[in-house]
């Protein structure tokens, strides 16, 4: 299992517009953000999570020519607004691409992308992003993966993460509750969203993160979704060792996720939660 960070910018992305700040003039790559979206590559599947307005950008730089699958986290402008790009790949594959999401993000994608889901705007095949559209619940499977939907606060909006396998990612955030706590048991690689060092309504500072990751206690931890205000460099040697600040290019090797029948087992409220569920242990 691979993971691909496609973009590890806010929605902002850095360099910002019109920002004259060190960060957003410094030389150093790692600084250069795009929105932030992930690729996942697991037991012969592509998943795209999230479909920024850079996704262009990052399909060309990363020459990626196939997906299987997009999640979608939720359904704010940096997240999704590069959905028509999708369009090049549901043509490449010849066929609608799967897209995931809750039911929330599912109404705003149907509005705002409308000239592609009605009836008429597919009929007419070429010229839009052909998708078929699929509300997640507890989980997912595209092929033998099995995606679980990780519900987590982002401001007064419940959104989601995804875990697969031994990994998951929540971006914006600013608080998991309780209940998903069981669904991040034994987490080996946790990617966490942190926005700078100073607080903000609807993202994790820093510390914030750090504490939420001490909590859920993965073997390692990335953080993305970063603002201008830090700087690659400094922010990271400020972190504990197991922490990382992600950058747009950087490619996380994993082991292939346990079968999913050891993962997932879904309880009278349809939850799905991760008894018995144990990450090998890793040299
Ligand atoms: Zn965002
Ligand atoms: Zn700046
Ligand atoms: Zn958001």
């Amino acid at each position: 299992m691979q993971v691909l960070f496609l973009g590890s910018g806010t929605s902002y992305g850095v360099p910002m517009i019109g920002c004259g700040c060190a960060v957003c003039g410094s030389s150093d790559p790692r600084n250069k953000r795009t929105r932030a979206s992930i690729l996942v590559r697991a037991q012969g599947q592509t998943l795209l999570v999230d479909a920024t307005p850079e996704l262009r950008q990052q399909a060309l730089r990363e020459r990626l020519n196939h997906l299987d699958a997009i999640l979608i986290t939720h359904a704010h402008a940096d997240h999704l607004f590069g959905l028509d790009d999708v369009r090049a790949f549901s043509h490449l594959r010849k066929e609608a691409l799967p897209l995931y999401a809750d039911a929330a993000a599912l109404r705003i994608i149907r509005k705002n992308f409308d000239y592609a889901i009605n009836d008429t705007a597919f009929a007419l095949g070429w010229g839009v992003p052909r998708l078929t559209l699929h509300e997640i619940g507890a989980s997912a499977r595209v092929g033998e993966v099995e995606v679980i939907a990780v519900p987590i606060f982002h401001g007064p909006w419940t959104i989601l993460g995804f875990r697969i396998g031994g990994f998951a990612y929540l971006t914006d955030c600013n608080g998991v509750p309780d209940s998903s706590l069981p669904l991040l048991k034994n987490v080996d690689t946790l990617v966490m969203g942190a926005l700078r060092h100073e607080s903000h309504p609807t993202h994790f500072t820093v510390a914030e993160a750090l504490e939420m990751i001490e909590k859920i206690a993965p073997r390692r931890a990335y953080l993305t979704h970063i603002s201008h205000q830090l700087d690659h460099q400094a922010t990271e040697a400020a972190l504990p060792e197991r922490v990382r600040l992600a950058y747009d290019g950087l490619t996380l090797d994993l082991d292939d996720p346990l079968p999913s029948s050891l993962i997932v087992e879904t309880t009278a409220s349809g939850r799905a939660t991760l008894e018995g569920f144990a990450v090998p242990a890793r040299p």
